[in-house]
């Protein structure tokens, strides 16, 4: 590991003016020279591992502003702290019985030591585990640009079939962003010109010519909280994790649904795909196809091969196009025959 500087900031201000003073340009890469850091479960991997070599650390846990860590409820929905932690927020009472979808996202990532630790900021802008890109002597676009991707001829199982380019191919492997994205939630956050607030569905950048910049992030904003608004259909909502193991490990295929149901009709639906794409995956396409419809096998089966029709297996991971659309179809019944 390469020496680095660490500082702790007692406020959300003098973080991102820590940050500002060595903000080179508008992204962030690999090789930022400064980042913040929370649980420090991904971060402390992988500057271990030499995958990532910041010159600073702004730990971000001793910051004072009100209410980083809390979880506040009210009529209007949930506002998260950034530095809340997932085990924190998994068991909730009120977000196991208003939410379900996150109870389930949480519960399902990791391992409870991890959520123990990991902070929900940190947790939705964990970076992949691409196998190349944790081997630094692989050549690899996202740690080093212009580098080739040696996951595009080799074994390429755990990848992405949506939302890739010629540049990457690598999995988003976390499961709470699929849920944020099911609930229309926002992050907030604070950058040198001061707080804004971001659709989350619109963080993640997929990779297309620059795969080392994964979200619209500059290296000197930070997110301070996020929020979910109580959406009516949020308590009919369900999140499905399909895996090798049924504990800590990452998705091969899984779905996060919201339904608002008339009956069996379908007045509206959210719907997000995790373990197939480059970036949590919103589904408009399976979403409109369900609209207005009853929820049965053929509504099921239209809405999984539309979410999938874009896909483009590479040579070992054609079967998650069919484990894709399954787990989708699952999902979708699962969460229509919820009694709430
Ligand atoms: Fe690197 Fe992306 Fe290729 Fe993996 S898929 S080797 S992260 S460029």
């Amino acid at each position: 590991m390469q020496p680095f500087s660490y500082e702790r900031p007692e406020s959300a201000a003098q973080a991102v003016n820590a940050a500002s003073r060595r903000v080179r340009d508008g992204t962030t890469p690999p090789s930022s020279p400064v980042q913040f850091i929370a649980g420090g479960t991904n971060m402390t991997d992988y500057m271990k591992l030499g995958v990532m070599q910041p010159e600073r650390l702004i730990d971000i846990n001793r910051m004072q502003d009100a209410g980083l860590n809390k979880i506040m409820v009210s009529d209007q929905g949930i506002r998260f702290g950034a530095l809340v932690r997932m085990a924190q927020a998994e068991e909730h009472p009120a977000i196991k019985s208003q939410y379900p979808i996150i109870a389930e996202s949480l519960q399902l990532a990791a391992s409870g030591q991890i959520r123990n630790m990991a902070s929900l900021s940190g947790n939705i802008l964990q970076r992949t585990r691409c196998e190349y890109f944790r081997e630094i002597t692989w050549p690899c676009n996202k740690r080093r640009p212009g580098s080739g991707c040696s996951a595009m001829e080799g074994f390429n199982r755990q990848h992405a079939i949506l939302g890739g380019s010629d540049e990457c191919i690598a999995t988003y492997h976390g499961d709470f962003a699929q849920s944020l994205i099911a609930l229309d939630a926002t992050v907030e956050i604070v950058g040198p010109k001061g707080p804004r607030n971001l659709p989350f569905s619109e963080l993640h950048r997929q990779p297309g010519k620059t795969p080392e910049i994964e979200t619209v992030l500059a290296p000197d904003d930070l997110i301070v909280a996020i929020h979910v608004p109580a959406l009516p259909w949020a308590k009919r909502s369900h999140y499905l994790k399909i895996r090798d193991r049924q504990s800590y490990a990452f998705a091969l295929a899984s779905a996060a649904v919201a339904l608002d149901l008339d009956g069996d009709t379908v007045r509206d639906a959210r719907i997000a795909l995790g373990g197939v794409a480059t970036v949590p995956w919103r589904s408009r396409e399976a979403e409109e196809t369900l609209k207005n419809r009853t929820l049965d096998e053929a509504a099921a089966q239209e809405a999984a091969a539309a979410a999938f029709a874009d896909a483009q297996p590479l040579k070992h991971n054609a079967f998650k196009v069919e484990l894709g659309r399954r787990t989708l179809i699952r999902a979708l019944f699962e969460t229509r025959d919820m009694k709430v």
